[in-house]
Protein backbone atom coordinates (compact mmCIF):
# COMPACT_ATOMS: atom_id res chain seq x y z
CA UNK A 1 0.00 0.00 0.00
CA UNK A 2 1.46 3.37 -0.97
CA UNK A 3 1.90 6.53 1.66
CA UNK A 4 -0.83 8.89 1.59
CA UNK A 5 0.85 11.28 -1.04
CA UNK A 6 0.29 15.40 -0.89
CA UNK A 7 0.54 16.00 -4.64
CA UNK A 8 0.34 19.35 -6.22
CA UNK A 9 -0.46 19.66 -10.05
CA UNK A 10 1.11 22.78 -11.60
CA UNK A 11 -0.55 22.72 -14.89
CA UNK A 12 -1.04 25.18 -17.83
CA UNK A 13 -4.70 23.03 -18.89
CA UNK A 14 -6.67 20.96 -17.33
CA UNK A 15 -10.17 18.74 -18.49
CA UNK A 16 -12.70 20.11 -18.11
CA UNK A 17 -12.03 23.69 -17.74
CA UNK A 18 -10.11 24.04 -20.97
CA UNK A 19 -8.35 21.66 -23.14
CA UNK A 20 -5.97 22.24 -26.12
CA UNK A 21 -4.93 18.70 -26.37
CA UNK A 22 -4.07 15.41 -24.66
CA UNK A 23 -1.59 17.45 -21.66
CA UNK A 24 -5.57 18.52 -20.54
CA UNK A 25 -6.65 15.00 -20.60
CA UNK A 26 -4.07 13.63 -18.54
CA UNK A 27 -4.10 16.34 -15.68
CA UNK A 28 -7.43 16.11 -15.10
CA UNK A 29 -8.11 12.05 -15.33
CA UNK A 30 -4.58 11.29 -13.49
CA UNK A 31 -5.56 13.92 -10.73
CA UNK A 32 -9.17 12.20 -10.49
CA UNK A 33 -7.74 9.08 -10.30
CA UNK A 34 -4.41 9.99 -7.73
CA UNK A 35 -7.81 11.56 -5.75
CA UNK A 36 -10.00 8.31 -5.78
CA UNK A 37 -6.90 6.28 -4.68
CA UNK A 38 -7.08 8.30 -1.49
CA UNK A 39 -4.12 11.24 -1.92
CA UNK A 40 -4.07 14.68 -1.41
CA UNK A 41 -4.29 16.01 -4.98
CA UNK A 42 -4.40 20.02 -5.24
CA UNK A 43 -4.22 21.49 -8.67
CA UNK A 44 -3.13 24.89 -9.61
CA UNK A 45 -3.86 26.40 -12.91
CA UNK A 46 -4.15 29.90 -14.90
CA UNK A 47 -8.00 31.31 -14.48
CA UNK A 48 -8.38 32.15 -18.33
CA UNK A 49 -11.32 33.57 -19.61
CA UNK A 50 -14.28 31.21 -20.64
CA UNK A 51 -13.41 28.34 -18.45
CA UNK A 52 -15.81 25.09 -18.64
CA UNK A 53 -17.89 23.80 -15.16
CA UNK A 54 -16.10 26.41 -13.18
CA UNK A 55 -19.51 28.27 -11.43
CA UNK A 56 -18.93 26.75 -8.03
CA UNK A 57 -15.96 28.31 -8.17
CA UNK A 58 -15.57 30.91 -5.27
CA UNK A 59 -12.80 33.69 -4.65
CA UNK A 60 -10.84 34.11 -1.33
CA UNK A 61 -10.62 37.79 0.46
CA UNK A 62 -6.90 37.59 0.59
CA UNK A 63 -4.77 38.04 -2.73
CA UNK A 64 -1.92 35.78 -3.49
CA UNK A 65 0.93 37.15 -3.54
CA UNK A 66 3.32 35.91 -6.36
CA UNK A 67 7.53 36.98 -5.79
CA UNK A 68 8.81 37.80 -9.12
CA UNK A 69 12.19 39.18 -9.73
CA UNK A 70 12.46 42.44 -7.99
CA UNK A 71 8.70 43.00 -8.07
CA UNK A 72 5.54 41.04 -6.50
CA UNK A 73 2.40 41.31 -8.14
CA UNK A 74 -0.97 39.88 -6.36
CA UNK A 75 -3.74 37.50 -8.33
CA UNK A 76 -7.13 36.62 -6.89
CA UNK A 77 -7.35 32.90 -6.04
CA UNK A 78 -10.46 31.41 -6.78
CA UNK A 79 -11.33 27.58 -4.85
CA UNK A 80 -13.31 25.25 -6.53
CA UNK A 81 -13.09 21.11 -6.83
CA UNK A 82 -11.96 19.03 -9.93
CA UNK A 83 -15.69 17.37 -11.03
CA UNK A 84 -15.99 13.93 -10.25
CA UNK A 85 -13.57 14.22 -7.88
CA UNK A 86 -12.34 15.57 -3.64
CA UNK A 87 -9.32 17.08 -5.34
CA UNK A 88 -8.46 20.85 -4.97
CA UNK A 89 -8.13 23.23 -8.11
CA UNK A 90 -6.66 26.50 -7.20
CA UNK A 91 -7.65 29.25 -9.99
CA UNK A 92 -5.36 32.19 -10.45
CA UNK A 93 -7.37 35.04 -11.66
CA UNK A 94 -4.37 37.79 -13.15
CA UNK A 95 -5.85 39.57 -16.27
CA UNK A 96 -2.58 40.83 -17.37
CA UNK A 97 -1.44 37.33 -18.13
CA UNK A 98 -4.83 35.26 -18.37
CA UNK A 99 -7.53 37.73 -19.11
CA UNK A 100 -8.10 35.92 -22.97
CA UNK A 101 -9.82 32.54 -23.51
CA UNK A 102 -6.81 30.93 -25.59
CA UNK A 103 -4.26 29.02 -23.57
CA UNK A 104 -0.80 29.42 -25.23
CA UNK A 105 -1.69 33.10 -26.69
CA UNK A 106 -1.05 35.98 -24.68
CA UNK A 107 -2.81 39.50 -24.55
CA UNK A 108 -0.90 40.63 -27.77
CA UNK A 109 -2.52 37.77 -29.41
CA UNK A 110 0.71 35.67 -29.86
CA UNK A 111 3.13 33.84 -27.79
CA UNK A 112 5.62 36.78 -26.95
CA UNK A 113 4.14 37.11 -23.28
CA UNK A 114 4.13 33.45 -22.95
CA UNK A 115 7.41 33.77 -21.33
CA UNK A 116 5.72 36.19 -18.51
CA UNK A 117 2.54 34.38 -18.60
CA UNK A 118 3.96 31.23 -17.39
CA UNK A 119 7.05 32.08 -14.92
CA UNK A 120 4.21 33.99 -13.30
CA UNK A 121 2.17 30.49 -12.86
CA UNK A 122 5.38 28.90 -11.80
CA UNK A 123 6.46 30.94 -9.14
CA UNK A 124 2.52 31.41 -8.08
CA UNK A 125 2.83 27.56 -7.92
CA UNK A 126 5.32 28.01 -4.93
CA UNK A 127 3.76 30.60 -3.46
CA UNK A 128 0.88 28.77 -2.99
CA UNK A 129 1.82 26.17 -0.72
CA UNK A 130 3.40 29.01 1.47
CA UNK A 131 -0.44 30.92 1.21
CA UNK A 132 -2.36 27.30 2.40
CA UNK A 133 0.68 26.67 4.76
CA UNK A 134 0.94 22.91 2.85
CA UNK A 135 3.56 21.90 1.58
CA UNK A 136 3.36 19.13 -0.76
CA UNK A 137 5.65 15.54 -1.15
CA UNK A 138 5.55 16.12 -4.33
CA UNK A 139 5.09 18.62 -7.14
CA UNK A 140 3.87 17.37 -10.19
CA UNK A 141 4.93 19.65 -13.41
CA UNK A 142 3.63 19.39 -17.37
CA UNK A 143 5.74 20.63 -19.66
CA UNK A 144 7.53 23.60 -20.71
CA UNK A 145 5.18 25.81 -19.35
CA UNK A 146 5.52 24.32 -15.74
CA UNK A 147 9.35 24.37 -16.33
CA UNK A 148 10.59 27.08 -14.07
CA UNK A 149 9.03 25.52 -10.72
CA UNK A 150 11.59 22.72 -9.93
CA UNK A 151 14.19 25.61 -10.80
CA UNK A 152 12.77 27.47 -8.16
CA UNK A 153 12.74 24.26 -5.60
CA UNK A 154 16.50 23.98 -6.47
CA UNK A 155 17.25 27.32 -5.77
CA UNK A 156 15.65 30.16 -4.11
CA UNK A 157 13.43 27.61 -2.02
CA UNK A 158 16.21 25.02 -1.10
CA UNK A 159 16.84 26.38 2.34
CA UNK A 160 12.86 27.03 2.76
CA UNK A 161 10.32 24.76 3.44
CA UNK A 162 9.53 23.95 -0.47
CA UNK A 163 12.86 22.82 -0.72
CA UNK A 164 12.25 19.51 1.06
CA UNK A 165 9.44 18.55 -1.63
CA UNK A 166 10.54 16.63 -4.82
CA UNK A 167 9.51 17.41 -8.55
CA UNK A 168 8.05 15.37 -10.74
CA UNK A 169 8.32 16.62 -14.78
CA UNK A 170 5.96 14.58 -17.27
CA UNK A 171 7.11 15.35 -20.72
CA UNK A 172 4.16 15.18 -22.94
CA UNK A 173 5.07 16.86 -26.00
CA UNK A 174 8.97 17.50 -26.51
CA UNK A 175 8.19 19.55 -29.69
CA UNK A 176 7.51 22.56 -27.67
CA UNK A 177 9.92 23.98 -25.57
CA UNK A 178 9.34 27.78 -23.85
CA UNK A 179 12.02 29.94 -26.10
CA UNK A 180 12.46 33.41 -24.35
CA UNK A 181 15.05 36.34 -24.65
CA UNK A 182 17.20 35.82 -21.14
CA UNK A 183 15.65 38.96 -19.32
CA UNK A 184 13.05 36.08 -18.22
CA UNK A 185 15.89 34.93 -15.68
CA UNK A 186 15.36 38.18 -13.94
CA UNK A 187 11.73 38.86 -14.08
CA UNK A 188 11.59 35.02 -12.96
CA UNK A 189 13.69 36.18 -9.73
CA UNK A 190 15.64 33.25 -10.65
CA UNK A 191 19.55 33.54 -9.95
CA UNK A 192 22.08 34.05 -12.77
CA UNK A 193 23.55 31.42 -11.88
CA UNK A 194 20.58 29.20 -13.54
CA UNK A 195 21.67 30.86 -17.21
CA UNK A 196 24.12 28.11 -18.41
CA UNK A 197 24.06 25.32 -20.56
CA UNK A 198 23.46 22.95 -18.16
CA UNK A 199 20.16 24.42 -17.14
CA UNK A 200 17.93 27.22 -19.06
CA UNK A 201 20.13 28.45 -21.73
CA UNK A 202 20.34 26.95 -25.19
CA UNK A 203 21.93 28.93 -27.72
CA UNK A 204 22.10 32.02 -25.89
CA UNK A 205 17.93 31.87 -25.10
CA UNK A 206 15.97 30.57 -22.49
CA UNK A 207 14.70 27.42 -23.01
CA UNK A 208 12.02 26.40 -19.67
CA UNK A 209 11.20 22.64 -20.39
CA UNK A 210 15.60 22.39 -20.48
CA UNK A 211 15.78 23.85 -17.04
CA UNK A 212 12.80 21.54 -15.83
CA UNK A 213 14.24 18.67 -17.16
CA UNK A 214 17.87 19.73 -15.48
CA UNK A 215 16.24 20.52 -12.30
CA UNK A 216 13.50 18.15 -11.57
CA UNK A 217 13.88 15.18 -9.14
CA UNK A 218 12.39 12.28 -11.65
CA UNK A 219 11.16 12.98 -14.81
CA UNK A 220 8.46 10.65 -16.81
CA UNK A 221 7.06 10.58 -20.69
CA UNK A 222 3.70 8.93 -21.61
CA UNK A 223 4.58 5.78 -23.10
CA UNK A 224 7.89 3.48 -22.45
CA UNK A 225 8.37 3.57 -26.52
CA UNK A 226 8.31 7.56 -26.38
CA UNK A 227 10.79 7.30 -23.13
CA UNK A 228 13.17 5.94 -25.58
CA UNK A 229 12.41 7.98 -28.47
CA UNK A 230 12.93 10.99 -27.01
CA UNK A 231 16.88 10.07 -26.13
CA UNK A 232 17.28 9.88 -29.97
CA UNK A 233 18.06 13.17 -32.10
CA UNK A 234 15.03 12.44 -34.05
CA UNK A 235 12.75 12.49 -31.47
CA UNK A 236 14.30 14.64 -28.80
CA UNK A 237 13.77 17.98 -30.12
CA UNK A 238 17.74 18.76 -29.49
CA UNK A 239 17.64 18.06 -25.89
CA UNK A 240 18.36 14.14 -25.96
CA UNK A 241 21.35 14.66 -24.79
CA UNK A 242 19.67 16.11 -21.57
CA UNK A 243 17.40 13.21 -21.59
CA UNK A 244 20.17 11.14 -21.96
CA UNK A 245 22.44 12.77 -19.28
CA UNK A 246 19.07 12.43 -17.29
CA UNK A 247 18.51 8.76 -18.61
CA UNK A 248 18.66 7.22 -14.93
CA UNK A 249 15.90 9.36 -14.02
CA UNK A 250 13.32 9.25 -16.80
CA UNK A 251 10.26 6.56 -17.19
CA UNK A 252 7.81 6.08 -19.80
CA UNK A 253 4.09 5.48 -18.28
CA UNK A 254 1.27 5.59 -20.81
CA UNK A 255 -1.48 6.98 -20.50
CA UNK A 256 -5.12 5.74 -19.24
CA UNK A 257 -8.28 6.61 -20.71
CA UNK A 258 -10.87 8.83 -18.18
CA UNK A 259 -13.89 6.10 -18.19
CA UNK A 260 -16.41 8.33 -17.01
CA UNK A 261 -15.72 10.39 -20.19
CA UNK A 262 -15.07 8.12 -22.08
CA UNK A 263 -17.43 4.98 -22.45
CA UNK A 264 -19.75 3.86 -25.45
CA UNK A 265 -22.16 2.76 -22.59
CA UNK A 266 -22.87 5.26 -20.50
CA UNK A 267 -21.52 8.59 -22.65
CA UNK A 268 -24.53 11.00 -22.75
CA UNK A 269 -23.10 12.52 -25.53
CA UNK A 270 -24.24 9.94 -28.42
CA UNK A 271 -27.73 9.44 -29.62
CA UNK A 272 -27.66 5.74 -28.95
CA UNK A 273 -25.26 4.04 -26.31
CA UNK A 274 -23.89 0.59 -26.82
CA UNK A 275 -21.18 -2.36 -25.52
CA UNK A 276 -19.12 -4.98 -26.77
CA UNK A 277 -22.07 -7.21 -26.23
CA UNK A 278 -24.68 -5.45 -28.29
CA UNK A 279 -23.57 -2.96 -30.48
CA UNK A 280 -26.80 -1.88 -32.28
CA UNK A 281 -26.42 2.16 -30.85
CA UNK A 282 -23.09 2.52 -32.60
CA UNK A 283 -25.53 2.24 -36.04
CA UNK A 284 -27.40 4.73 -35.20
CA UNK A 285 -24.35 7.04 -34.40
CA UNK A 286 -22.85 6.05 -37.43
CA UNK A 287 -26.17 7.09 -38.98
CA UNK A 288 -26.47 10.49 -37.43
CA UNK A 289 -22.41 10.83 -38.04
CA UNK A 290 -22.31 10.81 -41.48
CA UNK A 291 -25.67 12.93 -41.54
CA UNK A 292 -23.66 15.87 -39.38
CA UNK A 293 -20.74 15.43 -41.59
CA UNK A 294 -22.54 15.97 -44.74
CA UNK A 295 -22.08 11.83 -45.94
CA UNK A 296 -24.50 9.35 -47.93
CA UNK A 297 -26.42 7.86 -44.82
CA UNK A 298 -25.26 4.59 -45.81
CA UNK A 299 -24.39 1.48 -43.04
CA UNK A 300 -22.67 -0.42 -45.46
CA UNK A 301 -20.15 1.58 -46.21
CA UNK A 302 -17.17 1.71 -43.93
CA UNK A 303 -16.60 5.00 -42.72
CA UNK A 304 -12.67 6.13 -41.52
CA UNK A 305 -12.52 9.30 -38.94
CA UNK A 306 -9.96 11.81 -38.33
CA UNK A 307 -9.80 13.90 -35.11
CA UNK A 308 -7.05 15.60 -34.54
CA UNK A 309 -5.19 18.88 -34.38
CA UNK A 310 -3.98 19.64 -37.80
CA UNK A 311 -0.12 19.62 -37.02
CA UNK A 312 3.06 18.51 -38.90
CA UNK A 313 3.21 16.19 -35.68
CA UNK A 314 0.18 14.62 -36.87
CA UNK A 315 0.76 13.44 -40.33
CA UNK A 316 -2.43 14.31 -42.01
CA UNK A 317 -0.48 16.08 -44.67
CA UNK A 318 -0.14 12.62 -46.12
CA UNK A 319 -3.82 11.85 -45.64
CA UNK A 320 -4.72 15.03 -47.65
CA UNK A 321 -1.85 13.81 -50.77
CA UNK A 322 -3.94 10.64 -51.04
CA UNK A 323 -7.67 12.09 -50.67
CA UNK A 324 -8.68 11.79 -54.11
CA UNK A 325 -6.89 8.85 -55.06
CA UNK A 326 -8.73 6.75 -51.97
CA UNK A 327 -12.13 8.37 -52.83
CA UNK A 328 -11.28 6.86 -56.82
CA UNK A 329 -10.19 3.71 -55.63
CA UNK A 330 -12.42 2.72 -52.89
CA UNK A 331 -15.88 2.35 -51.25
CA UNK A 332 -15.24 4.35 -48.29
CA UNK A 333 -16.29 7.38 -46.88
CA UNK A 334 -13.93 9.81 -44.81
CA UNK A 335 -14.51 12.23 -42.36
CA UNK A 336 -12.28 14.67 -40.67
CA UNK A 337 -12.61 16.51 -37.32
CA UNK A 338 -9.89 18.83 -36.43
CA UNK A 339 -8.44 22.88 -36.76
CA UNK A 340 -5.00 23.93 -36.97
CA UNK A 341 -2.44 24.41 -39.95
CA UNK A 342 -4.72 26.56 -42.62
CA UNK A 343 -3.32 24.77 -45.69
CA UNK A 344 -4.37 21.71 -43.99
CA UNK A 345 -7.85 22.82 -43.10
CA UNK A 346 -7.90 24.27 -46.96
CA UNK A 347 -7.05 20.68 -48.55
CA UNK A 348 -9.97 18.81 -46.21
CA UNK A 349 -12.30 21.60 -47.30
CA UNK A 350 -10.99 21.13 -50.84
CA UNK A 351 -11.12 17.84 -50.75
CA UNK A 352 -15.35 17.44 -49.15
CA UNK A 353 -16.50 19.96 -52.05
CA UNK A 354 -15.05 17.97 -54.34
CA UNK A 355 -16.05 14.78 -53.02
CA UNK A 356 -19.90 15.81 -51.56
CA UNK A 357 -21.51 13.05 -49.87
CA UNK A 358 -18.20 11.02 -49.82
CA UNK A 359 -15.80 13.05 -47.64
CA UNK A 360 -16.81 15.23 -44.48
CA UNK A 361 -14.98 17.91 -43.16
CA UNK A 362 -15.36 19.46 -39.88
CA UNK A 363 -13.07 22.61 -38.90
CA UNK A 364 -13.27 23.52 -35.21
CA UNK A 365 -12.94 22.13 -31.97
CA UNK A 366 -15.63 20.55 -31.03
CA UNK A 367 -15.42 17.92 -28.30
CA UNK A 368 -19.34 16.60 -28.74
CA UNK A 369 -18.93 15.96 -31.99
CA UNK A 370 -15.46 14.40 -31.46
CA UNK A 371 -17.49 11.61 -29.21
CA UNK A 372 -20.05 10.92 -32.00
CA UNK A 373 -17.04 10.84 -34.66
CA UNK A 374 -15.49 8.18 -32.13
CA UNK A 375 -18.73 6.37 -31.61
CA UNK A 376 -19.62 6.75 -35.53
CA UNK A 377 -17.20 5.61 -37.64
CA UNK A 378 -15.61 2.00 -38.50
CA UNK A 379 -12.07 3.13 -38.49
CA UNK A 380 -9.56 5.41 -36.89
CA UNK A 381 -6.66 7.28 -38.59
CA UNK A 382 -4.00 8.37 -36.73
CA UNK A 383 -1.17 8.56 -39.22
CA UNK A 384 1.04 10.84 -36.38
CA UNK A 385 4.83 11.64 -37.19
CA UNK A 386 5.17 11.20 -33.69
CA UNK A 387 3.07 10.58 -30.59
CA UNK A 388 4.02 10.44 -27.32
CA UNK A 389 1.36 8.94 -26.22
CA UNK A 390 -2.21 9.25 -28.13
CA UNK A 391 -5.13 8.89 -26.30
CA UNK A 392 -7.55 9.22 -29.61
CA UNK A 393 -6.28 5.81 -30.86
CA UNK A 394 -7.59 4.36 -27.20
CA UNK A 395 -10.46 6.25 -27.08
CA UNK A 396 -11.17 4.69 -30.38
CA UNK A 397 -10.46 1.03 -29.68
CA UNK A 398 -12.65 1.33 -26.76
CA UNK A 399 -15.81 2.35 -29.12
CA UNK A 400 -15.21 -0.38 -31.22
CA UNK A 401 -13.68 1.76 -33.85
CA UNK A 402 -10.02 -0.09 -35.12
CA UNK A 403 -7.36 2.42 -35.32
CA UNK A 404 -5.08 2.93 -38.05
CA UNK A 405 -1.71 4.37 -36.54
CA UNK A 406 2.00 4.22 -38.18
CA UNK A 407 4.37 3.01 -35.70
CA UNK A 408 5.80 5.21 -33.24
CA UNK A 409 5.51 6.73 -29.24
CA UNK A 410 2.67 5.49 -27.88
CA UNK A 411 0.59 4.06 -30.68
CA UNK A 412 2.99 1.03 -31.01
CA UNK A 413 2.15 0.74 -26.93
CA UNK A 414 -1.64 0.83 -27.16
CA UNK A 415 -1.98 -0.83 -30.93
CA UNK A 416 -1.72 -4.57 -31.98
CA UNK A 417 -1.41 -5.22 -35.17
CA UNK A 418 -3.76 -7.17 -36.87
CA UNK A 419 -2.98 -10.72 -38.21
CA UNK A 420 -5.01 -11.82 -41.35
CA UNK A 421 -6.32 -15.21 -41.09
CA UNK A 422 -7.18 -15.15 -37.34
CA UNK A 423 -8.51 -11.68 -36.63
CA UNK A 424 -5.89 -10.82 -33.99
CA UNK A 425 -4.72 -7.82 -32.90
CA UNK A 426 -6.76 -4.58 -32.23
CA UNK A 427 -6.20 -2.86 -35.29
CA UNK A 428 -3.75 -1.52 -37.93
CA UNK A 429 0.14 -0.49 -38.27
CA UNK A 430 2.09 0.86 -40.83
CA UNK A 431 6.05 1.62 -40.38
CA UNK A 432 7.04 4.71 -42.90
CA UNK A 433 5.88 7.89 -42.63
CA UNK A 434 4.71 8.31 -46.42
CA UNK A 435 1.48 8.35 -48.82
CA UNK A 436 1.51 5.02 -50.12
CA UNK A 437 2.30 3.53 -46.98
CA UNK A 438 -0.80 4.93 -45.31
CA UNK A 439 -3.11 4.64 -49.20
CA UNK A 440 -1.72 0.58 -48.67
CA UNK A 441 -3.12 0.31 -44.91
CA UNK A 442 -6.68 1.99 -45.44
CA UNK A 443 -6.68 -0.52 -48.52
CA UNK A 444 -6.19 -3.35 -45.97
CA UNK A 445 -8.45 -2.07 -43.92
CA UNK A 446 -11.15 -1.31 -46.16
CA UNK A 447 -10.40 -5.25 -47.73
CA UNK A 448 -10.74 -6.70 -44.09
CA UNK A 449 -14.42 -4.15 -43.72
CA UNK A 450 -15.96 -5.98 -46.79
CA UNK A 451 -13.84 -9.51 -47.22
CA UNK A 452 -13.64 -10.20 -43.76
CA UNK A 453 -16.44 -9.59 -41.49
CA UNK A 454 -16.09 -12.01 -38.89
CA UNK A 455 -12.43 -11.13 -38.80
CA UNK A 456 -13.45 -7.03 -38.60
CA UNK A 457 -15.89 -7.60 -35.44
CA UNK A 458 -13.41 -9.65 -33.77
CA UNK A 459 -10.59 -6.73 -33.90
CA UNK A 460 -13.65 -4.44 -32.68
CA UNK A 461 -14.05 -6.66 -29.77
CA UNK A 462 -10.40 -7.21 -28.81
CA UNK A 463 -10.08 -3.53 -28.93
CA UNK A 464 -13.70 -3.06 -26.74
CA UNK A 465 -12.32 -5.82 -24.31
CA UNK A 466 -9.08 -4.32 -23.89
CA UNK A 467 -8.36 -2.18 -20.58
CA UNK A 468 -7.35 1.16 -20.66
CA UNK A 469 -8.60 2.75 -17.47
CA UNK A 470 -6.29 5.07 -15.67
CA UNK A 471 -6.16 2.08 -12.71
CA UNK A 472 -2.87 1.19 -13.54
CA UNK A 473 -1.36 4.14 -15.10
CA UNK A 474 -2.12 6.13 -11.54
CA UNK A 475 -0.57 3.07 -9.75
CA UNK A 476 2.76 3.64 -11.72
CA UNK A 477 3.02 7.41 -11.04
CA UNK A 478 2.46 6.13 -7.15
CA UNK A 479 5.77 4.73 -7.69
CA UNK A 480 7.08 7.57 -9.65
CA UNK A 481 6.15 9.83 -6.28
CA UNK A 482 7.86 7.46 -4.28
CA UNK A 483 11.02 6.82 -6.26
CA UNK A 484 11.32 10.86 -6.38
CA UNK A 485 10.63 11.62 -2.63
CA UNK A 486 13.07 8.83 -1.88
CA UNK A 487 15.83 10.69 -3.88
CA UNK A 488 14.81 14.13 -2.44
CA UNK A 489 15.11 12.52 0.71
CA UNK A 490 18.36 10.93 0.04
CA UNK A 491 19.73 14.25 -1.16
CA UNK A 492 19.26 16.32 1.76
CA UNK A 493 20.39 13.71 4.02
CA UNK A 494 24.11 13.55 1.96
CA UNK A 495 24.01 17.54 2.34
CA UNK A 496 23.27 17.38 6.60
CA UNK A 497 26.12 14.45 6.59
P1 LIG B 1 -2.46 15.82 -28.69
O1 LIG B 1 -2.36 15.99 -27.22
O2 LIG B 1 -1.14 15.70 -29.37
O3 LIG B 1 -3.32 16.85 -29.35
P2 LIG B 1 -3.91 13.36 -28.09
O4 LIG B 1 -4.46 12.27 -28.95
O5 LIG B 1 -3.03 12.94 -26.96
O6 LIG B 1 -3.17 14.42 -29.02
O7 LIG B 1 -5.12 14.15 -27.43
C1 LIG B 1 -5.94 14.98 -28.18
C2 LIG B 1 -7.21 15.23 -27.40
O8 LIG B 1 -7.85 16.39 -27.96
C3 LIG B 1 -8.19 14.11 -27.51
O9 LIG B 1 -9.00 14.07 -26.37
C4 LIG B 1 -9.00 14.51 -28.75
O10 LIG B 1 -10.27 13.92 -28.77
C5 LIG B 1 -9.08 16.00 -28.58
N1 LIG B 1 -9.21 16.73 -29.84
C6 LIG B 1 -8.24 17.01 -30.74
N2 LIG B 1 -8.74 17.76 -31.76
C7 LIG B 1 -10.04 17.93 -31.50
C8 LIG B 1 -11.11 18.63 -32.18
N3 LIG B 1 -10.90 19.27 -33.31
N4 LIG B 1 -12.32 18.63 -31.60
C9 LIG B 1 -12.53 17.97 -30.43
N5 LIG B 1 -11.59 17.30 -29.75
C10 LIG B 1 -10.35 17.28 -30.27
Amino acid sequence: MEPRRKILMVAPEMAPFVKVGGLGDVVGALSKALDARGHDVRIVMPKYAGLCHVDSARPRNRPLRVRLGGHELYARLWDCELPGSGANCYLLEFNQYYEHAAVYVGPSGNEEHNGQRFAFLCRAAVDLCYYLDWIPDVVHCHDWATGLTPIYLNTTELNQPMGRAASLMTLHNMHHQGWFHRDLVDFAGLPPSVFRSDCLESMGEVNMLKGGVYHSTKINTVSPTHAREIQEPEGGGGLHHVLRYRAADLLGVINGVDGSEWNPATDALLPATYSANDLNGKALCKAQMQQTYGLEVNADIPVFAVISRLAEQKGLDLLAAIGDRLMASMKIQIAVLGIGDPELESAFRVLAARHPGRFGTHIGFNNKLAHLTEAGADFFLMPSRFEPCGLNQMYSMIYGTPPIVRATGGLIDSVEQYIEGQGAGTGFVFQDATPDALYYTIGWACSTYYDRPEEYAKLQQNGMQRDFSWDASASTYEDLYSWAVDARNAAFASKIS
